[in-house]
């Protein structure tokens, strides 16, 4: 059945036009001037909102197979589409975690069974010999952790960490001859445990220890391993994706690379720009990841954002239970880290375009087009015929408030409970197909397909 998108105003070619679209068979048939008549089945009524492209989000922790009483696919595909994604991104650090090719194919044969959304999913780069057969299978990236956990066993299975450089520097030789994306947590971890035994030894393990400790010197434990990955990824010709860009001289690396011709691409989370203040730190402990990035190092983040240094904003959506939290009060090393937030990226960003933050250009191309260019979904990201009809239509105008008592994440928490938002997600449609309307999911467990290039 055609439908049509009527009277929205839709970011077309990088500005809003007033056109309404044509949807057949899931795809966008026709962009057509607002007035003109056009048969159809159904007419959705656009009137007042704008129509932007579907959230690409390539750094999901779905946590499932393995993690179930945190999140599993079909309740964080809910989040996903009531927050403006239609296509959202896995993570390795599963049970089991996904290192093989048979793990790889139970893995998406969960997605196929639950998902709302369209997606893909990011295996380890782990094991030499299961790198290119993986590819095979459709991957668009691979992700490696630097970072080995100290006083717990996840997030960061040990199984899938790559600590050594010697490793790092094969396995980004062989991700090289697929041509795929290489996405990793840029950490040092010989730092990180100098420093924190010196909180340990003096029994500070408080979520303000934990914050001083990642953040010690500066930036320095992400600004080693991101130079480290960058000169690499040169010697290598592996294409490079930096998960975590939040200091400036991560910002100034990455700019340098580029011009040597390093194919690297960067995101910032959420929480880098909208919590990790030191009083998130103080008030909200482990909920904040006690995480803590500077002000200075914020301001540099922010106007990275907006000249496109940092191609995209990705939610590293990490759901944990409040028990998994709470025990940070006291032993911020032992609560499981990550925070989060693919419900809520979206609003947060046109709340900020709001207030002149950025421009919707750059909210839709950090959310949206880039993640789908940089990672080869030529189907997702924008506006244009031929392409996916993953549309979202957002109200700008809408004041609300974000509580807890509208996450649709397993585990009912947000850490931005109680903060104000302007700017709303009204509907969202994956391949034409209604998703999320009005604040209820309307779609079903399977609706989601493997987004792919198209080849
Ligand atoms: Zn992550």
């Amino acid at each position: 059945m055609r439908r049509v998108v009527a009277g929205a105003d839709a970011f077309v070619d990088g500005s809003l036009q007033p056109l309404d679209i044509v949807i057949d068979d899931g795809v966008i048939a026709a962009l057509v001037p607002r007035g003109n008549e056009v048969e159809a089945g159904e007419v959705i009524d656009g009137s007042g909102l704008v129509a932007i492209p579907g959230g690409v989000d390539v750094h999901v922790h779905t946590r499932d197979p393995g993690y179930t009483h945190k999140e599993d696919i079909w309740t964080c595909s809910q989040a996903a589409a009531a927050g403006g994604y239609t296509t959202i991104f896995g993570m390795p650090n599963v049970d089991p975690p996904t290192m093989r090719t048979d793990d790889l194919a139970y893995v998406m044969s969960l997605y196929a069974a639950k998902s709302l959304v369209d997606y893909n999913h990011n295996p380890a780069a782990k094991l030499l010999d299961q790198i290119a057969p993986m590819a095979e299978m459709g991957v668009r990236a691979y992700k490696i952790y630097m970072v080995v956990d100290t006083g717990r066993t996840y997030p960061h299975p040990a199984a899938i960490g790559v600590h050594d450089h010697g490793e790092l520097y094969e396995a980004m030789k062989e991700v090289a001859k697929t041509g795929l994306r290489l996405m990793v947590h840029p950490h040092d971890q010989s730092i990180m445990d100098v420093v924190e035994q010196s909180y340990w030894k003096i029994d500070d393990r408080s979520p303000q220890a934990y914050a001083r400790t990642l953040a010690v010197d500066d930036g320095l434990i992400w600004d080693l391993a991101t130079a480290t990955l960058l000169r690499l990824a040169e010697a290598t010709g592996c294409r490079l994706h930096i998960v975590h860009a939040q200091t400036t001289r991560q910002i100034e690396m990455i700019t340098a690379a580029r011009e040597r011709g390093v194919d690297v691409s960067a995101e910032t989370n959420h929480w880098t720009i909208f919590l990790g203040n030191w009083t998130d730190v103080e008030t909200m402990g482990s909920y904040a990841l006690s995480y803590w990035v500077p002000d200075h190092h914020k301001a540099a983040v922010w106007d990275a954002l907006r000249n496109g240094t940092i191609d995209m904003l990705s939610s590293d959506h990490a759901p944990h239970t409040r028990e998994e939290k709470d025990i940070g009060w006291e032993d911020a090393w032992a609560a499981h880290t990550g925070t989060p937030g693919i419900q809520y990226q979206l609003p947060l960003m046109l709340d900020a375009h709001h207030a002149g933050k950025l421009t919707l250009e750059r909210v839709v191309d950090l959310c949206c087009t880039a993640p789908a260019e940089r990672f080869g979904l030529d189907q997702k990201g924008s506006l244009a015929v031929g392409k996916d009809a993953d549309i979202v239509l957002v109200d700008l105008e809408k004041q609300w408030t974000i509580t807890n008592d509208s996450v649709l994440s397993k585990i009912g928490w947000t850490p931005y409970d109680g903060r104000p938002c302007q700017g709303a997600v009204s509907r969202t449609l994956v391949r034409g197909t209604d998703v999320y309307v009005g604040g209820a999911i309307v779609g079903r467990p399977g609706h989601g397909r493997l987004a792919e290039a198209k080849g």
